[in-house]
Parts: C-alpha cells; sequence; structure tokens
C-alpha cells in the first residue's frame, strides 16, 4: 500500500507514523521548510516567499487553551511541570515526536501539493510543485490512498457586519494577528470570545486603552479582564469611528480585531473528488473521516472543539482498519451515514465541530479498534466547564478513568 499524506503538521506527523507502524509506504508533502504547521511562528503575514499564503497563526505569548494532557499524541507523554503552556514547548513536543520515530527522512519539504484526482481503480493522482525549483517543477505522483493533513486555520471566516465598509479603522483577522503592540492607547473591538478572542483580549488589554469584546454567547461569570475591557452584545452597524451593538449602546472604537473563526478549505481537491463544503460544514465524509465517494481519501481534524493531537490517533486507526479491509461499508451506507450525522447534530442544535465522547465510542464500535481512555474526555469536560480558572489548575491523570487536580496560587 502506498500513501501519500499532504503536510506535515501534528496530524500528518501523526498519520505518518500510523502508516509506518503497518508497513505502508508513505510519503508526506509539505509545502513549507518546517514541521509542526500552526505551531511554528512566523512573524510575516500574507503570502510567503513562494507566493503562497503564510499558514501560520500563532501568536506571541500564546498560552494553550488545553492542558498538555490534551495535547499529546497517543503514546507519547507531553512531560511538562506546568498543564498550561506557550507556543515554543508545544513546537518543541511536535519537534520530539518527529525524532523520537525518524519521521524527518519520509517527509518532503517545500512541495506544494495542487491537486488531487481521483483515478478510476481507486487510487490517486497528485500534483506536486516543487518550490524550490522557483516553481518550474511539477511533478505528477499516483498513490493507492491519500490523507489529506493540512489544517482547518488557515482561512479566515469573516461574517458580514452592517456598515463595516464605512469604518475608517483597522481591520483585521487574528489569523494575522502576531503581537499586542500596532494596539497601544488604541481602542479596539474584538470580535468572539472562542479561545483566540478570550486569549487576545487578554493580551491586547495590557496595552490597548480599551478593548470592546463583543460576543454571542453569554458570558460566564468568571470570565475576567482587566478594568479596560468592555463586553457588549453582538454588533448591529459600524460607523466611521464607532461601533453600535443590538443592545443600544455605543463604542467609539480605533481598530477592529476578528477572531470569528476559519473556514474549511481545500482548494486543491478536484470536483471529480467529491468533497463539497456547505454551510462550512465538509460534506460527504463517513464519521467525519473517509471520502464517502471515494473511500480511500482520508480527511484528519474535520471536529476541531475537542483534543485534537489525541483524535488523530483514533482517526488514524479507523481509516487503516477500513484500507485493511477490517470491516466494510458500501459507498452509499457511507453516504448516508454521513447525511444523518450531519441531519442529527443539526437537529439537536450543536455545531458540527463540537464533538462528544460517542463519537469515538462510534469510532471504536464501527472499526472493533481500541478506543480513548474515558479520562480524556473527562478532563476536556471539567476545562470546558471551568473556563478561565483552569489556568490556575494543574492536572495529574492517574489511570484511564480518572485524573487530579492541583490548585495553583
Ligand atoms: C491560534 C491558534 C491556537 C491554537 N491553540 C491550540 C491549543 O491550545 N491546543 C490545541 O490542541 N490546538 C490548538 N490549535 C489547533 C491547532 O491547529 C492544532 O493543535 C494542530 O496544529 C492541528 O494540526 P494539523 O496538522 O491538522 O494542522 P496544521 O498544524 O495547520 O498543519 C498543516 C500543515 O499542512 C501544510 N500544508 C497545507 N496545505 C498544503 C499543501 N497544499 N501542500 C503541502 N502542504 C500543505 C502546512 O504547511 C502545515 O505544515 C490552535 C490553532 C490556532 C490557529
Amino acid at each position: 500500500m502506498k500513501i501519500a499524506v499532504i503536510g506535515a503538521g501534528p496530524a500528518g506527523l501523526c498519520a505518518l507514523k500510523s502508516c509506518l507502524d503497518e508497513n505502508f509506504s508513505c510519503d508526506v508533502f509539505e509545502k513549507s521548510g518546517l514541521i509542526g504547521g500552526v505551531w511554528n511562528y512566523n512573524e510575516k503575514t500574507g503570502l510567503d516567499e513562494f507566493g503562497i499564503p503564510i499558514h501560520n497563526s500563532v501568536y506571541t505569548d500564546l498560552w494553550t487553551n488545553l492542558p498538555t494532557d490534551l495535547m499529546q499524541f497517543e503514546n507519547f507523554p507531553f512531560k511538562c511541570p506546568v498543564s498550561f503552556v506557550r507556543q515554543p514547548d508545544v513546537l518543541k513536543y511536535i519537534n520530539d515526536y518527529a525524532d523520537a520515530f525518524n519521521l524527518r527522512s519520509h517527509i518532503q519539504f517545500y512541495k506544494h501539493v495542487e491537486e488531487i484526482r481521483p483515478l478510476p481503480n481507486n487510487r490517486w493522482k497528485i500534483s506536486i510543485r516543487d518550490l524550490k525549483s522557483m516553481g518550474q517543477e511539477l511533478v505528477i505522483k499516483e498513490y493507492d490512498a491519500v490523507i489529506i493533513c493540512v489544517g482547518n486555520f488557515n482561512k479566515p471566516l469573516i461574517p458580514t457586519f452592517k456598515g463595516l465598509d464605512k469604518f475608517k479603522g483597522t481591520v483585521k483577522h487574528s489569523y494575522t494577528y502576531r503581537k499586542p503592540d500596532p494596539y497601544k492607547n488604541r481602542k479596539v473591538l474584538i470580535v468572539g470570545k472562542g479561545p483566540s478572542g478570550s486569549d487576545i483580549t487578554g493580551l491586547v488589554s495590557k496595552v490597548a486603552e480599551k478593548v470592546v469584546l463583543s460576543h454571542r454567547s453569554p458570558l460566564r461569570e468568571y470570565a475576567k479582564f482587566s478594568e479596560n475591557v468592555k463586553i457588549k452584545p453582538v454588533i448591529a452597524e459600524f460607523k466611521e469611528n464607532s461601533v453600535l451593538f443590538v443592545d443600544g449602546t455605543e463604542e467609539d472604537i480605533t481598530d477592529v480585531l476578528l477572531c470569528t473563526g476559519y473556514a474549511f478549505d481545500y482548494p486543491f481537491l478536484t470536483n471529480e473528488c467529491g468533497i463539497e463544503v456547505e454551510d462550512n460544514y465538509v460534506k460527504y465524509l463517513y464519521k467525519q473521516i473517509i471520502n464517502a465517494k471515494h473511500p480511500t481519501m482520508a480527511i484528519l481534524g474535520i471536529p476541531h472543539t475537542t483534543f485534537l493531537l489525541i483524535m488523530f490517533g483514533i482517526q488514524m486507526r479507523f481509516f487503516i482498519a477500513y484500507l485493511k479491509g477490517q470491516f466494510t461499508a458500501s459507498k452509499e451506507t457511507m453516504i448516508e451515514d454521513a447525511i444523518n450525522y450531519e441531519k442529527h447534530r443539526k437537529d439537536e442544535g450543536g455545531s458540527l465541530l463540537k464533538i462528544k465522547k460517542e463519537y469515538y465510542d462510534d469510532l471504536s464500535d464501527t472499526a472493533k479498534i481500541q478506543n480513548i481512555p474515558p479520562v480524556y474526555d473527562k478532563l476536556f469536560r471539567h476545562v470546558l466547564e471551568v473556563g478561565p480558572m483552569k489556568y490556575q489548575e494543574n492536572y495529574t491523570i492517574l489511570n484511564d478513568e480518572e485524573f487530579i487536580i492541583t490548585k495553583l496560587h
């Protein structure tokens, strides 16, 4: 079995190791010169030296939003005296993983995958541009299976706001936020209270005159920011130098920072691949992994409100079990299952990206593969429940079921 993996971020590395463990032949194509994906800090924004959009979006002083126990590859402990760490610690851990399993020799750097096309015999034709040859060389290769690991945090999702075109200040997405310095003594509107919105609000409020944080969900009382942060509801309209909220209040602002999330984007997949993105939902993926129309393709990391690095492990076990014929499902069954999943989650009113323990149980039951230990889900629920108070706690996993909390001062 000859497998191509696209991307050498955490998902690509996990996919590569899983394939090598099965003695599959595996080539990884990575457009940058580094492993680690978004975890590489890059001061630059916009286009890279080859004219390709810069992938990295981590910023200075980023704290992880999950404890290290939930940010580790399976069977490779993230050893650290504290539970919440900074971006360089994560990058080092990822590099240690690659070195521990000699993964680098299987990765081809500066190889930009430009097109993936299905062949009639369930194989794949992949067009790869060698960026180092100044973009001249386009290599075509064929593989038995392909695993897409290009990350899902690199195309900014920018909602439409009434009057934003009239606003005279700067407007940026968190994708291009690197440091708080440009916001020194400014009046900054931050939109969105997800992990990035909350974290960046804390960082920008240290230098800005004021920060106005607009968000959709009700604010939990323990989400405390400094006194120059005002919490506001949803935006009604922008004016030239201010913003109006749905509660009728108005704030003067000089800059807008949109922490409004990301859109799924796989520009290299031809229409024949059968993958469609609708309402920011990736359709026709069996169990959110396997391309139901061409099941020798998998995409890792679609449900992303979870513990991703652990999830990559079980997603790979699932795909490999399918490739090895350890379970079967017809294309029709896969498509029906994918459609039902979408309907069920929408009826429930739940985000398609937020997954529950049942998702992992389903993967394990369907493919008869090893499930993830329940303690991860328990710790994840706890971290969500305590919100920002998590940064005052350390966690120790005792066994597959239990963890303990140590309060920090
Ligand atoms: C600001 C920010 C903060 C985050 N904080 C956390 C956190 O605290 N905890 C957590 O668990 N997760 C966090 N995440 C999520 C993070 O994305 C994951 O931890 C992890 O990096 C996902 O790995 P990945 O391999 O799927 O994607 P990525 O890390 O995005 O890697 C994808 C790789 O694919 C390559 N690539 C893309 N397109 C092509 C192509 N066409 N050809 C060749 N190569 C290509 C890219 O260059 C990149 O190296 C954060 C994300 C962001 C943006």
